[in-house]
């Protein structure tokens, strides 16, 4: 499945390759790199087996809320910090996914403190809360949440611009952070204070996502460090925008390569 059209050197491109039979591997002929079949995957030089690893895809991919490293742990047979390595690996994948699509058609974008750490509080100050900007289709049901430094019109700007495409109309709440966004795309507001919905107008589908997202946190992960935050969030959007398609592993295993 890696290499429909022949096996393929890897490193640099080359079909011309033997097959190094006792091995399991091949030995390019223009380069000499040898290699196997998992050769610059997320599988690449690990000591887990593949039938492992494709049921740690699919337990990623298709739990509602996601699997914490400690269930892995339980359900492969492995050590915790194995099992820990896998998820971290896994997410490296979706995070690929997530770099080829934009969000189009009608886009809602919304933003939420997002408790980091456990959410541990000295005095007044809450650790490890972090801002996120929330960003989905309503065509594609594509999802994108990122987190920033500030909520400034600079910042927001800045995910805008990474995330969006060809957008038809972009809603968001009566917050005045986001007054720019109609420089962009028609743009309509709906103040919560003063309805939740109108004509059509509405910030649901992103504030679904949110307390779906909040939930998993607390249920399944209990404590995602600060520093973790992004590829967490990046996992939960990455099952998110996919959840009415077929299982799309393979898909997810070739674009690690
Ligand atoms: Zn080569």
């Amino acid at each position: 499945m890696r290499w429909p059209d022949g096996v393929t050197c890897p490193r640099c491109g080359s079909r011309e390759v033997t097959r190094l039979s006792t091995r399991k591997k091949w030995q390019c002929k223009a380069c000499r790199y040898q290699f196997s079949v998992t050769a610059g995957t997320i599988f690449h030089k690990t000591y887990v087996d593949l039938p492992r690893w494709m049921m740690a895809l699919w337990l990623m991919c298709h739990s509602p809320k996601g699997i914490s490293s400690k269930q892995l742990e339980r359900e492969l047979g492995v050590t915790y910090k194995t099992a820990w390595y896998m998820t971290h690996r896994i997410r490296q994948a979706m995070i690929a996914d997530r770099a080829e699509v934009r969000l189009s058609g009608v886009v809602e974008i919304d933003d939420a403190v997002v408790r980091a750490d456990g959410g541990k509080a000295t005095g007044n100050v809450l650790h490890g809360a972090k801002n996120v900007i929330g960003l989905t289709s309503r065509d594609t049901g594509a999802l994108r949440m990122v987190v920033v430094e500030n909520l400034q019109r600079q910042e927001i700007r800045r995910v805008v611009f990474n995330n969006l495409g060809t957008v038809r109309h972009i809603m968001s709440d009566a917050t005045s952070r986001y007054d720019f966004l109609g420089q962009i795309a028609p743009h309509s507001f709906v103040a919560h204070y003063i309805a939740w919905a109108e004509d059509g107008v509405h910030t649901g589908f992103i504030e679904n996502a949110w307390s779906l997202f909040k939930r998993g946190l607390v249920g399944i992960f209990h404590h995602v460090s600060a520093k973790y935050l992004q590829d967490y969030l990046d996992e939960f959007c990455f099952r998110y925008s996919h959840r009415h398609e077929k299982p799309r592993l393979m898909d997810l295993v070739l674009a690690s390569c």
